[in-house]
């Protein structure tokens, strides 16, 4: 087995890369009364998706903080994200309060098709917000429409990276599919965008996205990992493309509404690093340093 065998081991093994710790950009911390509906709905998971999602880190959120410190991961983006309108502001804004009390948290922004969204994102660039979280799925809206345009200008402008969860999976949603927000990249070519979970199921669509744009990038949340292989299967030229950008590949996790241990993600990662033109650079790049230049962490 390459990799941790277990969580315990998540710290130490990272160490002996020869690196500080973990930059993870994808994990997620929402007001309470969210984080219980969001719990509440995976806990239905089966009605939901089909199949059980069992929460693998239902702490407090001082325990999930003080679970991320064990792991060793020494930065990360908290992501919130609205399902309708009249929650982006809010959310962002509770966001910049967690970032002020956690120091390894970045503060982090989100928006949502509405006419406020261009005053309470700038507001947030300016109060140093380093990652933009946007969910198509949930959102349930069209990336393309007109009020988000300036929106997009505004995060490709700043080169602040913008998480986007624009695939079809778990769930397809009515504008989820890479063809939809390449129309958004075609418009902004110089936008920083991160695409979740790889564009999973379309992995070789956001490979394609990454070698056509500069500035795009794929998390790794949920990628390779047992639980989504069956539904989301690596494609067999995963690796050989992946050596082909390896800078371009960032630890993303889901954390804590994974099910499954943290260790599990790291090891996936780890598998894929014994192919041939990745080893340990790749890994270096994947858990640490693409991450931390993304999230400009050390300029603070
Ligand atoms: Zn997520």
């Amino acid at each position: 087995m390459f990799g941790p065998a277990n969580d315990a081991e998540v710290a130490d093994w990272v160490r002996g890369l020869g690196l500080p710790g973990l930059v993870d950009v994808h994990v997620h911390f929402l007001p309470e009364s969210v984080q219980r509906k969001v719990w509440a709905y995976f806990d239905d998971a089966e009605r939901n998706y089909g199949r059980a999602w069992p929460i693998h880190y239902r702490g407090s959120e001082q325990q999930r903080v003080e679970t991320l410190r064990a792991l060793g991961v020494i930065g990360y983006a908290p992501l919130v994200y609205p399902h309708k309108p009249g929650m982006g502001e809010w959310l962002t804004e509770w966001v910049a309060g967690f970032a002020a009390r956690v120091p390894e948290a970045v503060p982090t922004a989100t928006l949502y098709p509405e006419p406020s969204v261009v005053r309470y994102l700038d507001a947030a660039l300016r109060d140093g917000a380093r990652c933009v979280k946007a969910h198509v799925q949930v959102g349930g809206y069209d990336p393309r429409e007109e009020v988000l345009d300036a929106a997009w200008g505004l995060l490709a402008d700043a080169g602040v990276p913008v998480v986007v969860h624009c695939g079809h999976g778990p769930l397809p949603g009515e504008f989820t599919g890479l063809s939809v927000f390449e129309d958004v990249l075609r418009r902004h070519p110089r936008l920083t965008a991160v695409l979740a979970h790889a564009g999973m199921p379309e992995i070789s669509r956001a490979l394609d996205l990454v070698a056509r744009y500069s500035r795009v990038y794929l998390d790794t949340t949920m990628v390779g990992v047992g639980f989504t292989l069956e539904s989301a299967p690596l494609p067999d030229d995963w690796t050989a493309r992946l050596a082909e950008v390896p800078d371009r590949v960032v630890l993303g996790t889901d954390f804590p509404s994974v099910p499954y241990p943290y260790a599990e993600q790291v090891r996936a990662i780890a598998g894929w690093a014994q192919a041939p033109g990745l080893g340990e650079p790749f890994l270096r790049a994947v858990l640490h340093d693409t991450g931390a230049r993304l999230l400009a962490l050390g300029e603070r």
